[in-house]
């Protein structure tokens, strides 16, 4: 065969018609000559096993000078250190970025080749000496210990873009919080879950499908490592859910000087519907949300009990994590406590943040699957099951379902909104659980959301800012005079450095065939003209965030005809440019990107409008400050707060938003714009579809009128004077305001401080205190009832001689039996009007009376006031208990309205 072969190769190609036919003739003489007998099957002509793989991973084993890159790259300070990305970039621009920004990933990556070039680079081992040595400093300055400790709880912390664990606005937020909490070196510490599939990426489809993917993390390539118990064995958390235990491992993450625990339930102890439990933030059904929930909760108090950490307040963010203080109760009844002590302690150590508006947007949990998972902490807390109910109830006994928030409610006496107007919003949501109170009235108060100023200012704003409002400026960074100094720079400075960021996102956009969704399955060529269309020097509009349909993204597009005017002029052209994701159970969110990709597509729009895949904190930090605009057009007063627009104002870029959540506050008329600065015209309250009509038609005219020919008016030298003017009075008036550090320092100032402080009371000279409260609560409910009302007399309402009302001025007494109840009483006339606006009964003011006499159980109150304003009002008498150790109203909210006949 072989020979045969051989002598086939040896003819010359040109010859090649003819040596086949001599190779041929030859073949069959020689076969004839050898008497060929055929074998009875073929030859096998392959033969192979499948490998067998051991797997083994081998480290770049890095010098000793390079060592010092594993201990950047390990803590999440690389973040937002500056020069740090730089470094590594410098090291291999390549490797960096295939690696997409993770250092751990890098590290394990780095050829033999690159790591001998950088050890013959002199002036990059100084550049990592000197990174690293900015660490340690940072990290060995010693931890504030005068402020209260906090440990804060949160389903998703979006700190990194290599750690998925988050989706959106409220877990960036979380892990804004860390870092500044950081930064200001307070004693915090973190706890969340580790997903092993995070939350999904996202492409879309030609025809403008959201298309959501998910990948499996390999945590040994992330800057996590696995906490081990004493033994050195991984340290290992029983959770009991319903019959079962669920064991979780942790792995820490260092956040510059804060350690973020994280639950993984993906381990071998585990079957698989446990390790599950984990697979996906915000994934699966109600059952498993509630079986994340129970992991967070009770799995992260034994968690911080099994690294003996204690915190002096427990601080919620959202209600997910409300099952702490399940947790905490049932330890402090299982140490001795009885129920009643163990709650009022609990209470005044914890802090709930509500960032939701509306009731439907919270957690609820069917009673049978509760029951199923939660029988045996009713046990451990030593109360009935019916009461444990309770807990997640408004009232009790009631019926349905049970709520997170009511939970968090029920067992924090500190809880608070994320705006202003928030703020008021869940005093009006959760007023139903304190009848007998106006929302007014409410202990439920607010701490605006801040970002985090190095994480979220290009590093080119963080030198601008070193240089113009001092080296130190990150200390100062909340108050207005630091950002004063701004005042006095060119503002040509300022508009090259924004033209700057822009080209950024041109390139982005332009150079990245995954930025938009136009070359996914499209005609090629078609995708092509859009980007032909897409101009470095038109206007740029911005709009990224979540989509649910409360956001309005359609806004815009009410009137495409308007639209297409104002985007298509000449010499003022105007580009808009979206992003954001949709829950993968939000048809109607999927819905809206659906709709822009289609709008985009219209010759009139083609590269004009233009959606970006994926947003994440990655693409957020190119689209926020590469933007002239920052649009949001939310339903009034559904965003609860909103960041993104925070972070667009920390670069330059201005605000146009409904006056809705932060920018409620936060506009300043100069510094920005208000779409319909009426805001009952924008609210809920209106009608939906006359209300949409008349917020498109003021956002037009606002861009037509004001913002476009802004922004077109330039001077000599090509700058619009205008516009950087108003940049320069936003960043001066609004940013100092929105920091974490601000945010941070007023949960101390409001919460931290306070709660920490009255838990100290509560507890020293062996409960002294709670037992007093837990003593005078029982009296009171024992006792209540047996109050009753013998006079009220209210004079002054009735008519003059000539017929007019009277009621100048207002005097009335109160006589009250007070039967078995000995304790204070607050005694109090109420003062309401129908709001002409809404319709509702609204608070106008309360008024104390004074107790003018006391024989026995008899009281006697008097009150005499004088109105300040006319007006046509409704007054209603009121009794409660009170106790001077008593936080708030609402802690004992026992109420009585008192009316003539009956007590
Ligand atoms: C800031 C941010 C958000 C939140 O934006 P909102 O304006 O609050 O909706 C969501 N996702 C990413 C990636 C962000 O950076």
């Amino acid at each position: 065969m072989k020979q045969r072969i051989l002598t086939f190769k040896a003819y010359p190609c040109n010859k090649a018609a003819t040596s086949f036919f001599s190779f041929f003739t030859n073949f069959v003489r020689r076969e004839r000559n050898n008497i060929y007998t055929p074998k009875t099957a073929m030859i096998a002509r392959k033969e192979s096993n499948t490998p067998t793989w051991y797997h083994v991973t081998t480290y770049s084993d890095l010098p000793e000078e390079l060592r010092k890159l594993e201990h950047i790259a390990y803590n999440l300070r690389f973040e937002w250190q500056p020069n740090v990305s730089s470094l590594f970039e410098r090291i291999d621009a390549d490797l960096w970025d295939d690696v997409a920004h993770n250092p751990v990933l890098f590290l394990r990556k780095l050829s033999r080749e690159r790591i001998d070039a950088v050890m013959e680079d002199k002036i990059l081992i100084d550049r990592i000496e000197q990174a690293h040595e900015s660490l340690m400093d940072y990290l060995n300055e010693p931890v504030d210990t005068s402020r209260p400790s906090v440990a804060y709880f949160s389903m998703e912390y979006g700190l990194s873009n290599i750690l998925h664990i988050y989706s959106g606005g409220l877990g960036v937020l979380a892990g804004d919080y860390l870092k500044e909490a950081s930064d200001s070196n307070v004693p915090m510490v973190a706890v969340g879950l580790l997903y092993r599939q995070g939350y999904f990426s996202q492409t879309i489809d030609e025809n403008g499908r959201q298309i959501a993917s998910n990948q499996k993390e390999n945590f040994y390539n992330l800057p996590l490592v696995k906490v081990s118990a004493e033994g050195g064995e991984p340290l290992v958390i029983p959770v009991l859910m319903g019959q079962n235990t669920v064991y979780a491992h942790v792995w820490k993450v260092a956040v510059g000087r804060i350690s973020l625990y994280l639950l993984d339930t993906d381990i071998d102890l585990n079957g698989e519907w446990d390790r599950s439990i984990t697979a996906q933030l915000y994934g699966g059904d109600w059952e498993n949300r509630l079986r994340q929930e129970i992991l967070l909760g009770i799995g992260g108090i034994k968690l911080l009990r099994a690294l003996h950490i204690e915190s002096d307040v427990y601080h919620m963010n959202e209600g997910h994590a409300a099952f702490i203080n399940i947790e905490r109760l049932a330890h402090m009844v299982e140490g001795g406590l009885s129920f009643d002590q163990a709650l009022e302690i609990v209470r005044s150590s914890s802090l709930y943040t509500v960032h939701t508006p509306v009731p439907a947007g919270h957690d609820y949990f069917d009673e049978e699957l509760l029951s199923r998972y939660m029988h045996d902490y009713a046990r451990r807390m030593g109360i009935e099951w019916t009461d444990f109910l309770d807990l997640g109830k408004e009232t009790s006994g009631e019926a349905g379902k049970f709520s997170m928030s009511h939970l968090a409610l029920n067992t924090c006496i500190g809880a608070n909104g994320v705006s202003r107007l928030h703020g008021e919003v869940s005093r009006e949501m959760f007023a139903p659980m304190w009848k007998g109170f106006f929302p007014e009235e409410l202990h439920v108060g607010h701490v605006t959301n801040g970002v985090h100023l190095p994480t979220w200012a290009t590093e080119e704003w963080y030198q601008f800012f070193e240089e113009h409002l001092g080296k130190d400026f990150l200390k100062h960074q909340s108050e207005e005079t630091c950002w004063g100094k701004l005042e006095t720079v060119p503002n040509d400075e300022i508009w090259t450095l924004r033209m700057q960021l822009k080209q950024r996102l041109y390139d982005y956009i332009e150079n990245n065939p995954t930025a938009t969704q136009l070359f996914n399955g499209t005609d090629p060529s078609f995708s092509m003209k859009a980007l032909d269309q897409f101009s470095p020097n038109a206007m740029y509009i911005g709009f990224a965030r979540r989509f649910a349909t409360y956001k309005r993204a359609h806004l815009l597009f009410t009137d495409l005809e308007r639209l297409a005017s104002i985007m298509n002029n000449p010499l003022r052209p105007v580009h808009f440019i979206f992003a954001g994701k949709a829950h993968p159970a939000d048809g109607a969110g999927q819905g809206l990107i659906q709709h822009i990709v289609e709008i985009s597509k219209r010759p009139e729009f083609l590269g004009k409008i233009i959606f970006l895949q994926d947003y994440d904190l990655t693409l957020a930090k190119i689209l926020i400050p590469g933007v002239d605009v920052w649009l949001n057009t939310p339903v009034r007063p559904m965003e609860a707060s909103g960041t993104s627009g925070m972070k667009a104002q920390m670069n330059g870029c201005l605000n146009a938003s409904i006056l809705d959540g932060w920018w409620a506050e936060g506009y300043r008329k100069g510094g920005g714009w208000a779409i319909n600065e009426h805001p009952y015209f924008s609210s809920l309250e209106y009608g939906p579809e006359v209300r949409d009509k008349l917020d498109a038609a003021v956002l037009y005219e606002l861009l037509e009128k004001e913002i476009v020919p802004m922004y077109y008016m330039r001077n000599e030298k090509g700058c619009p004077t205008e516009w950087v003017n108003s940049i320069k009075y936003s960043m001066r008036t609004i940013s100092p305001h929105f920091t974490m550090r601000r945010m941070i320092d007023e949960y101390y100032a409001k919460y931290y401080e306070p709660l920490a402080h009255r838990t100290k009371e509560l507890v020293k000279d062996n409960l002294a205190l709670t037992n007093t409260l837990v003593q005078w609560k029982h009296h009171v409910s024992d006792t209540w009832s047996t109050i009753e009302c013998l006079n009220l007399d209210i004079a002054g309402l009735g008519q003059g001689n000539d017929g007019r009302p009277t009621g100048k001025n207002i005097f009335s007494k109160v006589v009250l039996n007070c039967g078995a109840f000995n304790a204070d009483l607050i005694t109090e006339l109420v003062v309401s009007e129908i709001s002409p606006l809404t319709g509702k009964l609204s608070l106008v003011k309360v008024y104390p009376f004074r107790e003018v006499a006391r024989e026995g159980n008899i009281r006697t109150y008097e009150l005499e006031l004088t109105p300040r304003n006319p007006g046509r009002f409704s007054i209603a008498i009121r009794i409660s208990p009170w106790h001077p150790a008593l936080p708030n109203r609402q802690d004992f909210a026992y109420v009585h309205w008192l009316s003539i006949d009956k007590k």
